[in-house]
């Protein structure tokens, strides 16, 4: 059995007038990440590992901001795709642990929810999709509530 391990990062500006999107579940919240996207900023680190397991690259290679095609995308179904291209390749997810950054709003009462959705997108059993959340301690403009980051690691694996 092969194993390759990629990382993904991603940060979102919070503004006015935008849905607050993270895993694909639309969360409560008087601010929204800013985006070409639904600029949803978990799935978006989340492809990025997975891409980055096998030096394919990022997601704006095969999604830019400049393309309208995208504006506004369901960042899920542009993670099936990215499913879709690792499995032509041979490799399938063994586990995802992510963990976003965010100082408002509490985000624990969502990661079941969140978990559900990245499980089910990628045809994986709950127990494989590792969602964490913390705040940044007030530091930084993460901390301020400027924006919102996360960092994931995929593994992936090939008979
Ligand atoms: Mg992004």
């Amino acid at each position: 059995m092969k194993i390759r391990v990629g990382n993904g990062y991603d940060i979102h500006r919070l503004v006015e007038g935008r849905s607050l999107i993270l895993g694909g579940v639309k969360i409560p919240h008087h601010l929204g990440l800013d985006g070409h996207s639904d600029a949803d900023v978990l799935t978006h680190a989340i492809m990025d590992g997975m891409l980055g397991a096998l030096s394919l690259g990022d997601i704006g290679h095969y999604f830019p901001p400049t393309d309208p095609k995208w504006a506004g995308a369901d960042s899920l179904l542009l993670l099936k795709q990215v499913d879709a291209l690792i499995k032509s390749r041979g490799w399938q997810i063994n586990n995802i642990d992510s963990v976003i950054v965010a100082e408002r709003p509490k985000l624990k009462p969502h990661i079941k929810s969140m978990v559900a959705k990245l499980a089910q997108t990628l045809t994986l059993d709950c127990d494989r999709v590792g969602i964490k959340a913390t705040t940044n301690e007030k530091l930084g403009p993460v901390g301020r509530e400027e924006g919102i980051c996360v960092h994931a690691v995929v593994l992936l694996v090939s008979d």
